[in-house]
């Protein structure tokens, strides 16, 4: 699709609109990872870069209760879901959101014991996303991020047109050499199972295609969007063997 077509952007939009989660995980592995992580100092400090509405932001709020947690996302609609969340889960002297580019997180905020992102570092690039990271990591401190990561070497051509709009992905060990350059090594990883990409992501995201078609009827720019939407869909159900998102933890090396 084109992304500087605003109403493509806004069809695009209106079919991730309401979903908790942007992408892959769930409770469940933002638990595990947060796990894999380890104990961080009392009163930690810890960001979540491209936190969407914040689902992970407000789980890792309540999961370390005297951590001061900050969100930040470009777009701020869902830095304002993420504040109302905040809200609702009585969580605002220690949580926050704020609209911001990841590629610049908010250095006075930091230093950060651990600098967190879950399916968006793939927007600026999984190496350059580390990179402009590390260097506000505190002593000790930990980067957990996923990312998109072949987990074969079979390249059905639906998978490789789903992924056009990223070429420069790789699998685990090409993360890992990119974390190397990047200055970090391996705490521990883990893949996420089909269940984080369709719970919270997929099945409601496929849902509200289904009322979106209805809506858009004989738009066919709209149509067309909304069928990328489903092919995303159909190509994961299809190919979960092929391709998947990798929760690495990643300390200083
Ligand atoms: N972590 C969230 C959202 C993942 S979707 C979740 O798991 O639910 C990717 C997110 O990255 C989107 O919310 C998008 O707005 C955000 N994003 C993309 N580029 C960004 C940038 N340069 N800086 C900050 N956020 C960005």
């Amino acid at each position: 699709m084109d992304w500087n077509d605003e109403r493509q952007v806004d069809v695009f939009f209106k079919a991730h609109a309401g979903l908790r989660r942007q992408g892959p995980g769930n409770a469940e592995t933002t638990q595990r990872a947060l796990e894999r992580v380890g104990a961080l100092p009392k009163g930690a400090r810890v960001i979540d870069l491209g936190c969407g509405p914040g689902a992970s932001t407000v789980d890792l709020a309540q999961r370390l209760p005297d951590a001061r947690v900050l969100g930040i996302d470009l777009h701020a609609p869902f830095v304002e879901e993420l504040t109302e969340s905040i809200r609702q889960h009585g969580l605002e002297a220690r949580a926050h959101g704020t609209v911001g580019d990841m590629a610049a997180p908010p250095a006075d905020a930091g230093p950060f014991d651990l600098m967190w992102s879950e399916g968006a570092a793939y927007a600026i690039g999984f190496e350059r996303a580390l990179s402009c990271w590390r260097p506000l990591l505190a002593p000790g401190g930990r980067i957990a991020c996923s990312e998109a990561v072949w987990l074969s070497d079979e390249r059905p051509p639906e998978v490789v047109a789903n992924w056009e709009e990223y070429p420069e992905m790789t699998d685990r060990l090409g993360c890992l050499e990119r974390a190397a350059r990047a200055g970090l090594r391996l705490v521990s990883d883990f893949t996420l199972p089909e269940s984080a990409w369709l719970e919270h992501y997929y099945d409601p995201m496929e849902r509200t295609l289904e009322g979106l078609r209805t809506r858009y009827a004989g738009d066919d720019v709209a149509l067309s969007v909304l069928e990328e939407c489903q092919f995303e869909i159909d190509v994961y159900r299809r190919y979960s063997d092929v391709y998947g998102y990798q929760f690495f933890v990643f300390e200083t090396a």
